[in-house]
């Protein structure tokens, strides 16, 4: 905990000088994230092209294929999502899943596979298997560190663990599921926490890649083909794929691109700035291949919207840049650096986060 850690070593301090600094951590410290308890899950299926289609839920979204020997699923998004899909599958097109293929390991996309496990193979890039991996035992919660340090602060009774009775009914759950996060973290169903589990993260619905590849892969089912291309190591994860349809001229890219604002600090605790930025002139050239780009979370779209987030984050840039070299504060920036151009934007609330990241990746 960022505020705990500081307000010790400010013990003795000046109490207006304590206020300021705790004050300001606190503005720094994520926040735990909430899903709403009365939320109704919406689950959709739309037709893109040919034997593509965009499966939704609420505000994540994939893709998948159709071909007369089974179907290529992109990410499953969670457990329940996935078991709708399944017998959505069975209905509509009477073939099995033969092919899952992940966008990266996080839980929010990659859950939900096990659902498929009797008829899939499970396709990921070589360093999404590391990320599934449990830390040492001897990690405890104070070992928590970015967006999971508000889960590893539920722990109000001190005794080194996260138990259910300490989580708020209305934590974070899987995209269009009631499960919550916190069966996701809760590795061996113990109903607590530990450290390790907390550090690991909500990964224990993710169904491990049985085939990795490390440039470039290519499967083809039914005459239908898909690609996945690794696009590099960056802020967001290291495992990421680019996931192509050339059959049907549909392109899906899952979270370091969307068609809306970046996701609030821009997981700048990673760094790595200018592989994202490499990341996003690759897929920018890719994308002009194709007809159909879908993302994570949103419509359907096209190559443009890739650009659009290209020169976003540009503009983001030099604008915290001059603001560096003026000599203004993270505070002062965040007050004066509006990105007016982007109020039609979805995540329009999030440009003075979006600033504390940039902020980040320039200065850390
Ligand atoms: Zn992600």
């Amino acid at each position: 905990m960022k505020v705990n850690i500081i307000g010790k070593v400010l013990v003795g301090l000046a109490f207006a000088q304590v206020l300021v600094s705790v004050t300001y951590a606190q503005e720094q410290a994520p926040a735990l994230r909430r899903t709403p308890i009365d939320q109704v899950p919406e689950w959709t299926i739309t037709h893109i092209n040919g034997g593509a289609y965009q499966a939704t839920t609420n505000a994540h979204g994939t893709v998948f294929v159709v071909t007369s020997e089974g179907i290529i699923l992109a990410d499953p998004l969670s457990f329940e999502f996935a078991t709708w899909l399944k017998g959505e599958f069975a209905t509509r097109f009477g073939v099995p899943v033969k092919y899952v293929v992940y966008s990266h390991y996080h839980w929010d996309h990659a859950s939900g596979g096990e659902v498929f496990a009797d008829t899939a193979q499970f396709i990921g890039h070589a360093n999404l298997p590391q990320y599934l991996d449990f830390p040492p035992e001897s990690t405890t919660l104070l070992d928590v560190v970015g967006q999971y340090e508000p889960v590893a602060a539920l722990d109000v009774n001190g005794n080194g663990l996260v138990e259910l009775s300490e989580a708020p009914l209305d934590i974070q759950r899987f995209p269009g599921s009631k499960q919550s996060i916190f069966e996701g973290f809760d590795a061996n169903k113990d109903g607590v926490l530990t450290g390790a589990e907390v550090v690991r993260g909500p990964l224990s619905y993710v169904y491990p890649p049985n085939i990795t590849y490390t440039d470039e892969i290519e499967i083809t089912l039914g005459g239908q083909r898909v690609n996945l291309l690794w696009v590099g190591d960056m802020n967001h994860s290291s495992d990421t794929s680019l996931i192509t349809f050339p059959d049907d001229d549909v392109m899906l890219i899952v979270d370091y691109i969307s068609f809306r604002l970046p996701n609030r600090e821009m997981d700048y605790e990673l760094g790595k700035f200018e592989g994202w930025m490499t990341a996003i002139r690759t897929t920018e050239e890719e994308a002009k291949k194709y007809k159909f780009v879908a993302t994570g979370h949103g419509p359907v779209g096209t190559w443009e919207g890739v650009t659009v987030w290209r020169e976003y984050l540009e503009e983001l840039r030099a604008e915290v840049e001059s603001g560096i070299a003026a000599g203004q504060s993270l505070a002062e920036m965040q007050q004066s650096i509006k990105m007016e151009k982007y109020s039609e934007s979805e995540g329009f609330d999030w440009v003075d986060e979006n600033v504390l990241g940039m902020y980040h990746f320039l200065t850390d």
